[in-house]
């Protein structure tokens, strides 16, 4: 059996560390705010080189507060990709304004800027860069659109901790950079987290506040806020891992590498592409079996074979229920059309190179 995901044995391999991490927090009695939690986030913010991070409860609310504390006008349009997990667009529905979703690139199925600027209106206020599955986005040219039309940007990373566009790590190439530590992602807790990465001090703030009941003293509140905090338990696991996650990113990368060597030869499939540009973190690995009526029969083939797999994700954003009274679902065919071809194959630093080689033999054969 290979696994998609291995948690337990991940822990197994730093069970010292954690458990001892863990007690420290209990021992001292640190569960909100706290020690354990400053550590983290000056560690995270050193990590993605941005200047302030402020931990959150899960990447969707650090989406949602960013928004919020953007204050851009009532029921603005914000541009986001048709192809990513619903939370980008659900925070923006849930902060008061319209998601108007974008076609992607067909090679590193990242948000294509060309097809983003025609969607751009009078109320147009902001754009979502997801820098799916680890790739970053093209953001050199979304930045100089934004700039030309005045838009704010915020980056969604819940897939791409340590990713780097052009040598610079993502997180605060546009406005704000928008974590998950969801327990599967590439740096994950053992619980939900989430953090907002930075460079402006008062937009900084600001986030920290309304993720804190409006205030920064104890009893100040100086608007009305909510409560989303990353707790003290979840940073030191997390300032634990980030001290691994940089062998881990690299065991993913030449994970990805022998992949591509091994599968470079299957024409019915289009294996993910990094630009030269890019360091890809490899969240997932993204496989499309160009003819998509083959799809299920190569599924099929790896349940079989006791191989783990996911799709990610099999309906475009346009196309669920939850966003069709938008009218979008043909705006975006290079999306929709990519989501009936998509196979995610296990990845992550619990494979071994042989687990990897058996996957593709298994792959080769059915192919
Ligand atoms: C996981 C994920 C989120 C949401 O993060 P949660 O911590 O689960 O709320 C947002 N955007 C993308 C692209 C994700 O993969």
């Amino acid at each position: 059996m290979i696994k998609f995901l291995d948690l337990p044995k991940q822990y197994q391999s730093i069970k010292n560390e954690i458990d001892s991490a863990i007690s420290d927090v209990i021992d001292k009695g640190a569960f909100i705010g706290g020690p354990f939690v400053s550590a983290f986030e000056e560690a995270f913010a050193n990590f993605q080189q941005t200047s302030h991070c402020i931990g959150v409860g899960n990447g969707t609310d650090a989406l949602e507060i960013i928004l919020e504390a953007l204050d851009m006008p009532p029921n603005s349009e914000i541009l986001v990709p048709a192809n990513s997990f619903i939370a980008s667009a659900e925070a923006i529905v849930r902060t008061g304004h319209v998601p108007v979703f974008c076609d992607m690139r067909h090679d590193d199925m990242t948000i294509d800027v060309s097809a983003m600027k025609a969607m751009i209106t009078d109320r147009t206020a902001a754009v979502m860069p997801v820098h799916l599955y680890g790739h970053p986005c093209d953001m050199e040219e979304l930045l100089s659109v934004a700039k030309m039309f005045g838009l704010r940007v915020i980056e969604d990373c819940a897939q791409a901790h340590g990713a780097e566009y052009k040598g610079q790590r993502i997180g605060a190439l546009g406005d704000a950079g928008a974590f998950s530590f969801y327990p599967g992602k590439n740096l994950g807790a053992y619980g939900d987290g989430g953090a907002i990465t930075c460079n402006d001090p008062d937009l900084a703030r600001r986030c920290r506040m309304i993720a804190n009941h409006g205030r920064i003293a104890k009893y100040d509140h100086e608007f009305v806020g909510r409560n989303s905090r990353l707790d003290g338990i979840q940073s030191a696991v997390l300032e634990v891992k980030l001290r691994h996650l940089e062998t881990w990113l690299e065991k993913r990368r030449s994970l990805a590498a022998l992949y591509n060597k091994h599968l470079s030869t299957l024409n019915s499939v289009q294996l993910p592409h990094a630009q030269n540009n890019v360091r890809h973190v490899y969240h997932l690995y993204v496989i499309r079996i160009l003819n998509k009526d083959r799809r299920d029969h190569v599924i099929e083939s790896l349940k079989e074979a006791d191989i783990g797999h996911g799709v990610h994700y099999p309906i475009a954003l346009p196309q669920l229920k939850a966003f069709q009274h938008l009218s979008q679902m043909e705006t975006t065919p290079l999306a929709n059309e990519a989501a009936a071809q998509l196979i995610s194959l296990p990845m992550g630093e619990h494979l071994s190179e042989a687990d990897v080689l058996q996957i593709c033999e298994k792959l080769n054969n059915v192919l």
